[in-house]
């Protein structure tokens, strides 16, 4: 199924409603928003997130006015699309690179998401660019994930740094960043464990990890399918270990959409504003994987998927 296309005929529903109208008011937009409103909810969308975007649509529509030549429903269509646009981010994300040294991404991210696969892919996608690229096997949990990065790395024709399970990920990312500065590498993409729930143990080793990287990225491997959960888990990755970006995985799936719309805003959820003191967002989209070849990954279009969102 077309990941968005449930979505794509809700807010339909919601145009609909406003043929024949002449112009957008208080009382006319009622329906439509509450159509809105349960086409986010039923694609999955975190429900914080779905009444800040509700909101802030309804008060656009009734504050915009008449525009000659065009129709109030196309005028909603325009804010919902703008808004779309800004709830995923705005402008695309561009990975940040080092000034000097190797450039250093770790990824995070629970297991089965497709963090391995991503980081291959992403070695396959920096190699096109000219770059080159070494990939780090940090997960020491699992002996069959450093063979799968072994293999993967053979694939795209990038050095793979093992020191297979009985040293310490922190240990293993340090070697492996030598080892890559000692051979002039432009990025090191570093693997790290996942576990099926978030806990304290993965989070204190990536703690760890990251410190003794210092790397420029850290991104969050979420899978598609996680839905509206991307906001939580982002947002906790965030606030725990800092992170720069997120990767979204399986867009080839048949999820909803509801992470991808989700990701951003994060979970700015009451008790963390009261306890923080200020709303906790997520963090921008920077690329997506869409199956389960080398080539299949790409940056993140906000502006293209409001249009695919849109029909
Ligand atoms: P990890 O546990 O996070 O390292 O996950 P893996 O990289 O081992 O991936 C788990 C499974 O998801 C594998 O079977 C991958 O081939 C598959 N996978 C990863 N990314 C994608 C994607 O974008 N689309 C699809 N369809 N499958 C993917």
């Amino acid at each position: 199924a077309e990941m968005f296309g449930q979505l794509t005929s809700g807010l339909e529903t919601a145009w609909n409603k406003l043929k024949g109208e002449e112009v957008l008011s208080k009382e006319n937009i009622v329906e439509p928003m509450r159509d809105i409103r349960r086409a986010l909810l039923e694609a999955d969308v975190s429900l914080p997130v779905v009444r800040r975007f509700v909101q802030s649509v309804s008060d656009q529509a009734v504050g915009v006015g008449v525009i000659r030549g065009v129709r109030p429903d196309q005028q909603l269509v325009k804010i919902v699309h703008d808004e779309l646009v800004k709830l995923m981010g705005g402008e695309v994300s561009e990975l940040v690179f080092a000034k000097s040294g190797p450039t250093v991404i770790l990824l995070a991210g629970l297991q089965g998401v497709g963090k391995t696969t991503v980081c291959a892919k992403l070695a396959n996608y920096l190699k096109k660019q000219g770059k080159s690229c070494m990939l780090v096997a940090g997960d020491v949990y699992r002996p069959a994930a450093i063979d799968q990065l072994s293999i993967l790395g053979k694939q795209v024709d990038v050095p793979v740094y093992t020191a297979g399970t009985d040293v310490k990920p922190s240990e293993i990312a340090k070697q492996g960043l030598e080892e890559a500065k000692r051979k002039k590498i432009d990025v090191v993409i570093v693997d790290t464990a996942g576990r099926l729930q978030i806990d304290k143990t993965m989070m204190d080793e990536l703690k760890e990890v990251k410190r003794a990287l210092n790397p420029t990225e850290v991104l969050l491997v979420v899978d598609a399918m996680t839905g509206q959960e991307a906001a939580a888990l982002v947002t906790t990755f965030n606030l725990e270990i800092g992170i720069t970006g997120a990767i979204l995985t399986k867009l080839d799936g048949d999820s909803r959409g509801g992470a991808a719309l989700s990701v951003k805003e994060g979970n700015i959820a009451d008790f963390l504003k009261d306890k923080l003191g200020e709303p906790v967002s997520g963090k921008p989209i920077k690329l997506v994987g869409r199956g389960e070849r080398m080539e299949d990954l790409e940056p993140f279009y906000p502006d293209r998927m409001a249009g695919r969102i849109l029909g």
